[in-house]
């Protein structure tokens, strides 16, 4: 097995509720294209980033890659076994192995539980130990996320804790069952910024621990550039370019990547010459026909208007999908 996690060709339509008058008028159902075929790969203790604007498709495909989400059509490996095709029961048993942690630690927690009960709540949900065992084991994760004394933190409730505390017990949480596969929805896009290295760093070390494969959603590519290994550059459900997070960031190739870098000023990347995009991104009831980022390109030319871009590898592992990189 080459990856922990190999997605082909994912695709998640929701339909769009019809009013009365268009039932009537036969009117054919529109529909949301959330994820439009996306592809990717996960290796062993690797960390991709996934990166775009709200409204690219990125968390629907974080919710898909762990089941929360069917997929409309397409394929996930996660270690051999195709979870698209498992029964609900088959899903709940891989459930430990796969976990997510949440954008928002506040909305993410039962506000009249303890902090300790829910971190130990997962091994007993999927009946991993007994009660005592589990509390023992919430201690010891609420220990290692540096949430101590963990005795105290264990009789709290989340408003008792700061923003930054919070999302220790989301990923405490989610790591209590020992997962081999992560997906990290923005996770430190809500905490303070001063809190958000520190969380950061916490997630590399269980990622060097444990080996752990991470999913990380952001639209912000300085964080992609601390934790991931890869970037997938995500754009109206479609990966527009994907590569080592030091190749994409240092040599971006897709017009939207270089808008992306370009409007950060922080990271301490070498200047690019300003890419400004205009407008917003297009509706993704109504996809634009051909590339789908020629409504906002500074480059379209008049075959970017009607034909979608191959995939083009410029390097082993650095690809694109653009027509400024074809020789057609
Ligand atoms: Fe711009 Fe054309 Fe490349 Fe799309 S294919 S990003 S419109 S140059």
């Amino acid at each position: 097995m080459e990856a922990l996690v190999v997605a082909k060709g994912l695709k998640k339509y929701f339909p769009v509720r019809r009013t009365i008058s268009e039932v009537v008028l036969m009117k054919s159902r529109l529909y949301v294209r959330a994820v439009d075929g996306v592809s990717l790969e996960i290796g062993f203790g690797e960390t991709l980033a996934l990166v775009g604007e709200s409204g690219s498709g990125k968390t629907t495909t974080g919710r898909m890659l762990i089941g929360l989400e069917k997929p409309t059509e397409g394929s996930i490996l996660f270690e051999g076994i195709e979870l698209t095709k498992l029964s609900k029961k088959a899903l709940r048993k891989i459930r430990p192995r796969i976990q997510m942690i949440f954008q928002d630690p506040y909305a993410s927690l039962d506000p009249r539980v303890k902090v300790g009960d829910q971190v130990a709540q997962p091994l007993i949900v999927h009946g991993l130990c007994n009660a005592d065992e589990a509390r023992e084991r919430a201690l010891e994760i609420l220990e290692r996320v540096g949430l101590t004394p963990s005795t105290e933190i264990y009789e709290r409730y989340p408003h008792q804790l700061s923003g930054g505390q919070r999302q220790r017990v989301v990923i405490a949480r989610a790591m209590i069952t020992r997962p081999r596969f992560v997906v990290a929805d923005e996770p430190v896009s809500m905490i303070d910024v001063s809190l958000r290295a520190s969380i950061l760093e916490l997630l590399k070390e269980f990622k060097r621990e444990r080996n752990l494969s991470t999913l990380f959603i952001t639209h912000d590519l300085a964080v992609a550039k601390l934790v991931a290994d890869r970037v997938a550059v995500m754009y109206l459900g479609k990966i527009v370019e994907e590569g080592a997070v030091e190749e994409v960031i240092y040599n971006p190739l897709h017009p939207y990547t270089k808008a992306l870098i370009s409007s950060v000023p922080t990271i301490g990347i070498r200047v690019l010459e300003k890419l400004k995009i205009v407008g917003e991104i297009p509706n993704p009831i109504n996809i634009p026909p051909g590339c789908r980022f020629h409504t906002r390109c500074p480059f379209a030319m008049d075959k970017c208007k009607s034909y979608e871009a191959p995939w083009i590898y410029v390097s082993e592992r650095h690809g694109v999908s653009c027509w400024l990189y074809s020789a057609e």
